[in-house]
Order: C-alpha cells, then structure tokens, then sequence
C-alpha cells in the first residue's frame, strides 16, 4: 500500500472544462486535444489513479481565468470562479454517491475580481460556498497588492490589507503562492501566529532563481510560521526535467534548513501545466509512486510520510 498522499494544488476543474476529461476514467493520454491561450491542456489527475497511489485529499484549484487572462473583464472572472465552484461540488457529490473516500478542499487562486464595495460579500459568498483556502494573487498585479511577475514590487495595498484581515477573521487558510516578495511578508505581518499558512505550489529560488520560486528568508517563515511548503512538478519552476532536478528542491529544502523537513509538502500544480511544463517521469498522478520509491531509497520512511501526507494535514486539521 503506498504512503497516503494529499496534495495542496491541483487545477482539477481548469482541465476537467477546458479539456474536456472525464475524472473518472483512468488517464490513458495526458495530452487533451484541447487548447488554452494556444497552450494544449494536460490531463494528469483522474479519481482511478487518485485511489490507487493512495490520494486520500486534494485542494482542488478554482483559477478564475478569461482568455489571455485579461483581468479587466470582471464579470467573466466572476462566472469562471462560480462555474468551476459548481463544478467542485458536482464532483464531490458525485464521489460521495460512488462511495470514493478522496477529500476535495476547495480553494481559490487570485481575487482580480475584488474591489473595496464587493470583497466583503464575496468573501461571504466563498464562506458560504464552502470555499477553505484563498490565494490572493496569481502573476500580475492587481487593486489587492503583487503578484509574482510583478516589475516594482509595492507589496499590499490597503485594500489587500482588509482583505487578508478579513480572511484571517473568517478562517481562510492562506495561500502566499503567487504573491511578490514584499506582498509574502506583509501578508506575513497581518496573519497571527497560530493561523494556518500555506505556500501551495512553488520551489526553491536558491536552487533556481525563478520568481515563482521562495528565497531562502521565504522558507526560514515559513519554517518559523510551521507553515507548510508544497513543492511543484512544473519545469520552469524545477529548472530540470527529471525527478534528480526535482529532488535538489527538497534536499535543500530538508538538508539546509532546521525544521525543513516540518514544512515540505507536494503540491505538484497537476493539471493546471501545459505541454512546456511537462517534467519527464513525474507527468501524472500515478507516478507519484515512483517518486515515493525514489524518496525510499533516499530518505527515512518518516520523512516520506511527512512530505506525502503528514506535514498537509496539519493545514487540514484547523
Ligand atoms: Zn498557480
């Protein structure tokens, strides 16, 4: 039986409707014949797979997403964010009907349709549709603060501020993947120690200097937050294709830093990556197996388990 597994970032719903996949076939190709902003969608989760490399939850990803990703046009950011909210209970209902014990968290990635007269009723909105854990940003910047590919880092603004507070006040578990430098510690300076945090899908800067990916005073809060770190499986972040590439992120993360084993986590960014993402060997949900083995032979069993299952669950706990 392999280890127990959750994985804080999976775009289940982004490729389940632009792809067209059906969740509960096994993933025979992950190629979908679909196409996204001129980048093919990759199918790597199905609920078969899931079940047989022992996935016991998932924080299943609603991106509110418009072609081109124009964040201009709210009102289609708007029905994007409700239809794939919709499509998450569907599939939860469905797995509940089918008896499949795989938990769905539901999680949002970027609030770019959130102005100062509409945070407080959508966050409302999120609480009410059963929505556990936000992320404010996604690459561009927005009225809430900076994201990722951000080009004069200002960090939050006011608006950002209330809204974090807000979600603080609300129990939001709290995504800082995505946000900029300065934005990540001023989210840090808002949110109180025992709440819980998350970094979902990211890697190590040190390992490759991608602005997606954590400086190292990034990981130490997070060590010091007993936050959790979920590493990706996406190339550009990995700056490699094999699962060696891959594991220099961990190994750092594990090796140099005291309490590094306390925060790792996968969260592998799984069908959310198009065809130039793709790593070799780690290209879908069932080869987490391989991984897993891979880990064996290179590290303690608890430590494994610690990465697979035990250091996310804590976030699911609260
Ligand atoms: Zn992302």
């Amino acid at each position: 039986m392999p280890v127990s597994k959750i994985d804080l970032h999976c775009d289940i719903s982004f490729c389940a409707l632009n792809g067209k996949v059906d969740l509960f076939k096994p993933i025979e190709n992950v190629f979908t014949e679909r196409f996204w902003d001129d980048e093919e969608i990759i199918h790597q989760i199905s609920i078969p797979d899931a079940l047989d490399t022992n996935t016991v939850a998932l924080f299943g990803v609603i991106f509110p997403y418009t072609q081109n990703m124009d964040i201009s046009r709210k009102d289609d950011l708007i029905k994007s964010y409700k239809e794939q909210s919709s499509y998450y209970d569907n599939l939860i209902e469905d797995l509940k009907n089918k008896n499949i014990n795989i938990k769905i968290i539901k999680h949002i990635e970027s609030l770019y349709f959130l102005d100062e007269n509409n945070y407080l009723s959508f966050l409302q909105e999120f609480k009410r549709n059963n929505i556990k854990s936000i992320g404010i940003m996604w690459n561009k910047d927005s009225n809430l603060g900076c994201g990722n590919a951000t080009e004069t880092d200002t960090g939050l603004t006011d608006l950002g501020r209330k809204v974090i507070k807000k979600m603080v006040e609300m129990g939001f578990i709290i995504d800082l993947a995505h946000t900029s430098y300065k934005t990540f510690f001023d989210i840090l300076e808002i949110v109180p120690d025992n709440h819980p945090l998350m970094c979902s899908h990211a890697n190590v800067y040190s390992i490759n200097p991608h602005h997606r990916n954590l400086k190292d005073d990034q990981i130490q809060a997070l060590i010091d937050r007993d936050a959790v770190f979920g590493l990706s499986f996406v190339k550009g972040f990995v700056g490699g294709q094999t699962i060696d590439d891959w594991y220099r992120h961990f190994d750092y993360v594990v090796s140099k830093f005291d309490g590094g084993e306390n925060i790792v986590a996968l969260g592998s960014d799984f069908d959310g990556m198009f065809k130039s993402s793709l790593m070799h060997g780690l290209e879908k949900i069932s080869d987490l197996v391989r991984l897993e083995s891979y880990l064996l032979d290179r590290t303690e069993r608890d430590m494994v388990d610690k990465f697979f299952w035990h250091n996310a669950d804590k976030i699911l706990k609260f």
